[in-house]
């Protein structure tokens, strides 16, 4: 069942933050929900393909990874083959794009189906997601029959920010021995929340069941095992083709467990990085395709639509109502992602993207920034006159390097 519904967004913060935060928040809670209210309503238009009841569903998110810098994608500069083998098996999605280039509003987003303004998560610290006004994905998959488990690898998804709610399992205890980084860099490699997952995940492969998988290496600091270190030029990339041997350990389990081939798999990043581009090394302060565009790739059951390949814009709230579409659950009305399987494909989207970030704000007393991908018409851009100018010697935003949110001037 397909809702046809559309409402407005207008609320804000409504979980967390300080009174700072808060304040900040409010003063240009009047002009983003100007923005927000431009957004159109669309949903779509073929008929939503089903998988059969029960049907195993494991949701990897390997953090910080950029899309053109996977070979699936086109990059020559590291090799994973993991990732080609899935898209392979899969549908790849050639422009997708996340809300909010930060870890937990993005995977709030992410396993919500609802945009930043709504769930009210706007950094990775000071906020909470709240399962009371914001049910989550593993929620609504629990409420189904399904086992639900995830394993994250980033103090930032920790249990304590709510996003565990929902889930049977949830491993994020292990000892995190990295120290002389940020708390917002905290880690802990991927290959052994792969081992602690493995008991649950063995436990539950006779029932449905729901595993959100989250790996953190692309995230700085780059530090590849010493295998991969030694074969890249770019610790980035190293840190990419450590991911994929995660991932293709994770595959391989669930090959050996017999559902890999019934099960749907989406894969995809929460945000991608700056790497120096416009002048940014990480993510989180501009808005701009470097770490917007995400990759996104799903296999669905026995190999249907297996190599095919997707060419218009995508975002993650899309996933929620993807797989509760393809479940044959009913969607929320509030849900304002698009399921992404309908054949014919999707009518093209009328409603913009949208992302935003508040971290310049927050974090250093500037402008934030949003940005609504529409194109046709042009990009639609909001951020205050004198407010955060880009970096000397950036390229201007425009439509070569959409979407963005141009500053200032
Ligand atoms: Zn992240």
């Amino acid at each position: 069942m397909v809702s046809s519904r559309c409402i407005s967004i207008g609320s804000f913060a409504k979980t967390g933050g300080s009174a700072l935060q808060l304040t900040a928040i409010r003063t240009i809670a009047a002009l983003t929900a100007i923005v927000l209210s431009s957004i159109g309503c669309s949903r779509a238009g073929g008929a939503e393909l089903r998988v059969p009841d029960g049907t195993p569903i494991v949701l990897i998110s390997v953090d910080t990874l950029r899309s053109d810098r996977l070979p699936a994608y086109g990059y020559g500069g590291v090799k994973t083959p993991a990732i080609d083998r899935l898209r392979r098996d899969g549908i790849l999605f050639e422009r997708a794009y996340t809300h909010i280039p930060l870890t937990l509003p993005a995977h709030t987003s992410l396993l919500t189906g609802l945009l930043p303004p709504t769930h009210g998560v706007r950094d990775n610290l000071g906020y909470r997601v709240d399962p009371a006004t914001t049910p989550l994905l593993q929620q609504t998959l629990k409420e189904a029959g399904y086992a639900t488990g995830a394993g994250v690898s980033a103090l930032v998804l920790q249990r304590s920010t709510g996003i565990a709610t929902g889930f049977d399992f949830f491993q994020d205890d292990i000892e995190f021995k990295t120290t002389d980084v940020g708390i917002q860099s905290l880690q802990r490699p991927g290959a052994e929340t792969l081992n602690v997952v493995r008991p649950w995940l063995r436990s539950v492969t006779d029932r449905p069941f729901f595993l959100f998988f989250h790996i953190f290496e692309p995230h700085s600091p780059y530090e590849p095992p010493p295998e991969h270190a030694s074969r890249y030029p770019s610790p980035y990339d190293g840190e990419v083709a450590a991911a994929d041997e995660v991932v293709g350990n994770l595959l391989d389990e669930l090959r050996s467990l017999g559902v890999y081939e019934k099960a749907m798999i989406v894969f995809l990043s929460d945000h991608g990085e700056g790497l120096g581009d416009h002048g940014e090394d990480a993510h989180g302060l501009f808005l701009y395709r470097s770490t917007l565009q995400v990759p996104l790739i799903i296999k669905l059951p026995r190999g249907q639509r297996a190599g095919q390949t997707a060419d218009y814009p995508v975002q993650l709230i899309d996933v929620y109502p993807t797989l509760v579409s393809a479940l044959g659950l009913p969607i929320r009305e509030d849900l304002r992602g698009t399921p992404l399987l309908a054949q014919p494909r999707p009518e093209p989207r009328d409603n913009p993207i949208y992302a935003e970030t508040f971290f310049p704000r927050l974090h250093f007393g500037w402008s934030d920034l949003a940005a609504l991908d529409r194109r046709p018409p042009p990009l639609h851009r909001r951020a205050p006159a004198g407010a955060l100018r880009p970096p000397a010697g950036s390229r201007r935003n425009d439509q070569s390097d959409w979407p963005g949110a141009r500053t200032g001037d």
